[in-house]
């Protein structure tokens, strides 16, 4: 992989004559966006990162105790996308890794999502009988039932497991993530994990899920290795990107790069608002805070992810060697921190809050470029959507369909 740490050279100048792409962002979004662009199109590309490495936010390394740890809190991989799959199966190997997640309530660890064995472990044998053949009766082995529709049930007793699931699993889980109730986000988002007419403890159940046998950072190499592709880290592309404003002001006419105008294609994969310089403020996200524990043996939880419902201050704690298979005497467990994003400088955003009134706020920030046609948002950030790994590789697949 061709890669240059612009820190490490005082006297580097970007130059954009070189190219006829340029990529903001060494995530899923750009970094298949770039490298599909040099092989099926044979374009010269740059990719411009602003951190000190790739990968994004699925970037992983060896933490001080030597364990493999995902910086920017755990990714596993699940997908129901054969191209996808076959996709970047062509950049790594998979582990087998099924993950299992467990909601810690009153000293009990529950299966989530809540599912048929998580309802033997909380009733008394002949209510869970009762309450497991009145779900499979109403709704069907094997459905996936939304919070928000069990809840709307009528039924007396599916009436009651509703309201216990929404208040043991949902509720608290989604005011410290959120600081909303289930109710006042949208609905999309805790129907990403209903409840389950089931007996599958995997907390996903789509058709490919494991993790990269070497890690996210040795899929992210392979994937940018390509004639043609130049990656740039620790450059931020508002150092050297800018825009010719209307005559309104209310749209974009070109892209300047180093103040000349540049004609190729830009993928931009970074957050609309902090290109403009937050031309009408911040777009709503949430951040994370992640500390760490370190053990001197070799587990500490029962699974990967322990999620905490009803108690504690951080959402779950995520034990590491479980997703990666790393086979070491000491164990690293992730706590993670939900905050507001108010500063740019000192956090990271994280989720976009889905709202249709903060859709309208980023379809003010899209109308800037849509006069446009060789700028492209693409990603987690750019379109403000709340996408998994999969959706964003897909999407950039897409795209490029489109362009070439
Ligand atoms: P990113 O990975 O965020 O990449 C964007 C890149 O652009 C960043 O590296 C950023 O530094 C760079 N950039 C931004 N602005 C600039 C600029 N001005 N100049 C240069 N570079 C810039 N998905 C799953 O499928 N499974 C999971 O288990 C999972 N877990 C997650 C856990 C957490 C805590 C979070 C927050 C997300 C999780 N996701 C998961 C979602 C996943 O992280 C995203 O789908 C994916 O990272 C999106 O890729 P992306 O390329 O759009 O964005
Ligand atoms: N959720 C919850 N309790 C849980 C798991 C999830 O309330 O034990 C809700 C919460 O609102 C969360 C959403 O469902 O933000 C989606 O959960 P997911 O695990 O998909 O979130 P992510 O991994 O993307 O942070």
């Amino acid at each position: 992989m061709n890669i240059t740490d612009v820190k490490s050279d005082p006297s580097f100048t970007f130059d954009a004559t070189a190219y006829d792409t340029i990529v903001v962002g060494a995530g899923f979004a750009g970094a298949v966006a770039a490298r599909e662009l040099a092989e099926r199109k044979g374009s010269r590309v740059a990719v411009i990162e602003r951190r000190p490495h790739i990968a994004g936010n699925t970037y992983d390394h060896l933490d001080k105790q030597g364990v493999l740890i995902h910086e920017y809190g755990p990714h596993i991989y699940h997908t129901v996308h054969e191209r996808v799959h076959n996709y970047l199966s062509r950049f790594t190997e998979w582990r087998d890794y099924r993950h299992e997640v467990l909601a810690f309530i009153r000293g009990e660890y529950i299966p989530v999502p809540f599912n048929l064995n998580s309802i033997e472990m909380t009733y008394d044998a002949e209510k869970a009988a009762k309450l497991n053949d009145l779900l499979v009766s109403t709704f069907g082995i094997g459905t996936k039932v939304p919070i928000i529709d069990l809840r709307k049930q009528d039924e007396p007793l599916l009436k009651e497991l509703a309201e216990y699931v929404y208040e043991n699993v949902f509720l608290y889980y989604t005011q410290k993530q959120w600081d909303l109730t289930p109710e006042q986000i949208d609905p999309a988002v805790t129907a990403r994990v209903p409840v389950l007419v089931d007996r599958d403890n995997r907390y996903f159940t789509d058709t490919f899920q494991g993790m990269p046998q070497d890690g996210y950072l040795s899929l992210f190499e392979n994937l940018l290795d390509f004639p043609g592709i130049d990656v740039f880290v620790n450059l931020d592309a508002r150092s050297l990107m800018s825009f010719e404003q209307s005559g309104d002001g209310e749209s974009y006419q070109a892209i300047l790069i180093n103040g000349r105008r540049f004609e190729g294609t830009v993928i931009y994969t970074g957050a609309l608002d902090d290109l403009t310089g937050e031309a009408f403020g911040l777009l709503p996200y949430r951040s994370i805070d992640f500390e760490y524990d370190y053990y001197d043996t070799k587990r500490v939880q029962p699974c990967g992810t322990v999620n905490f419902t009803v108690s504690e201050d951080y959402t779950r704690t995520t034990e590491y060697t479980w997703l990666t298979g790393q086979d070491i005497e000491v164990t690293t467990v992730a706590r993670e921190y939900s905050s507001a994003f108010t500063d740019p400088a000192t956090q990271t955003p994280y989720y976009p809050i889905f709202s249709g009134e903060n859709q309208a706020y980023y379809d003010r920030y899209r109308d800037l470029f849509k006069d446009l046609p060789n700028f492209h948002p693409l990603g987690r950030l750019a379109e403000y959507r709340y996408y998994n790994m999969d959706q964003i590789v897909l999407r950039a697949l897409e795209l490029i369909d489109e362009l070439v």
